[in-house]
């Protein structure tokens, strides 16, 4: 690990970790927005659509069949970075994981804390009783999963077109504006709120580890210009 980056960690009791899609593609979960990720891809629409709110009320047989093909990524394990950040929990030195992803990965490597901004694919719902479902539900259903009172049932995920939830939202405000240690990591800032939620630090340390630079450079103490599994290495 990078010697600074590790004197930040072992001189702190109240880090708090931000992570993108960059924390997961080493588990095999493809980096969302990136170039050579589903976007790229062949569908009838762009995945940007196929995953907004829109394409789910009117649409939602062909949402469920890219969803199971393309966000379920259940054999998915967690690597090193999900396992160090769960460690450090353990040592009292890390406070919360705030994450854009919606793969449980954290919880899987054991971390306690963590803020899902996006939801959970492990967790779905009836749209019309609430009636909460978990992910077989999904995975053993073919076409779209319906509830036993008629209604649909739907992923705990923030669609496109969708607000987050508040109470994550302002919890996690509440980690970030109190951590004397933010540790950005696998994500390049650009989709709100996340750059929002940066604004709440009020601490020293402000690390960036992306392979590419972000709007948030210039106010970084310490940037890691290289993938987030090699600095947790
Ligand atoms: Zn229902």
């Amino acid at each position: 690990m990078d010697k600074k980056l590790q004197e930040i960690i072992e001189n702190s009791k109240n880090i708090v970790f931000f992570g993108g899609a960059g924390v997961s593609t080493e588990s095999g979960i493809p980096d969302f927005r990136s170039v050579d990720g589903l976007y790229s891809q062949k569908y009838k629409y762009p995945p940007e659509e196929m995953l907004s709110h829109e394409f789910f009320l009117t649409h939602a047989e062909e949402f469920y069949d890219f969803y199971r093909n393309k966000m379920l990524h259940l054999d998915a394990k967690p690597n090193k970075s999900h396992f160090a950040l769960a460690e450090l929990e353990q040592a009292g030195r890390l406070r919360a994981v705030i994450t854009q992803n919606v793969d449980g990965l954290h919880q899987a490597a054991g971390s306690r804390t963590v803020l899902e901004l996006h939801g959970s694919v492990h967790r779905n719902y009836c749209g019309k009783c609430h009636r909460q479902y978990g992910v077989e539900t999904i995975t053993e259903s073919a076409g779209v999963p319906k509830c036993g009172c008629g209604g649909t049932i739907r992923p705990d995920v923030v669609l496109y077109g969708e607000s987050l939830d508040n109470d994550v939202l302002s919890s996690s405000a509440g980690y970030v504006s109190k951590a004397d240690v933010l540790i950005i990591g696998g994500t390049s800032l650009a989709v709100y709120p996340a750059a929002g939620l940066i604004r709440y630090f009020k601490g020293s340390k402000l690390v960036l580890i992306n392979k590419t630079a972000t709007p948030m450079d210039e106010r970084a103490g310490l940037i890691l210009r290289q993938n987030i599994g090699d600095t947790f290495s």
